[in-house]
């Protein structure tokens, strides 16, 4: 025959009796549905309305030009070897007038994980994340951004990265 002890009920507490009959946990439910009810809304009504974005957010990559149309990457391959989702993939060459320039700058965005060690560790300001963040693939491939693509971002957006770039300025 087992001996084991079965275990005691709980204590009567007369407190808990009448918290219970008198619906108290209920009423002070209602209380804070009520309160949330007549108070300021904090949510919005995205996309239509939006929240305001950080000059450091971190959305589509982009690759910048200087004002005279040349491309500011110098295929110095620090975004590269930087990146620990090794979502870039870089090829250079050297130009007829001495200069090293990328024959390819791809990056896959699937793979990134948008931690902005590329953009940190570019010494001319090339390869940055945009503000922009509404933007998806359908098919396989769809997130794989050629450089020609990155440039075009750039070209698109230069104004907002540039204004981003001298609101983050003071801070760094
Ligand atoms: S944001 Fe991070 S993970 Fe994405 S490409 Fe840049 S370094 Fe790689
Ligand atoms: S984007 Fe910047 S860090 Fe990357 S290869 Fe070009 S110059 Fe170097």
């Amino acid at each position: 025959m087992s001996t084991q002890a079965l275990p005691r009920p709980p204590a009567f507490s007369l407190k808990d009796f009448l918290s219970s009959f008198m619906l108290v946990e209920l009423f002070k439910g209602l209380a804070i549905t009520g309160k949330y009810a007549f108070s300021r809304k904090i949510t919005i009504q995205f996309p239509e309305e939006k929240t305001p974005l950080s000059p450091r957010f971190r959305g589509l990559h982009a690759l910048r030009r200087y004002e005279n149309g040349e491309e500011r990457c110098i295929a110095c391959k620090l975004c590269e070897a930087v990146c620990p989702a090794l979502a870039i993939t870089i090829e250079s060459d050297q130009r007829a007038d001495g200069t090293r320039r990328t024959t390819r700058y791809d990056i896959d965005l699937t793979k990134c994980i948008f931690c902005g060690f590329c953009e940190e560790s570019c010494p001319v300001d090339s390869i940055v994340e945009t503000q922009t963040l509404e933007y998806h693939g359908e098919k396989r491939g769809d997130l794989y951004f050629t450089k020609e693509m990155l440039l075009a971002v750039g070209d698109r957006y230069e104004p907002q990265i540039a204004a981003a770039k001298a609101a983050d300025a003071k801070y760094r």
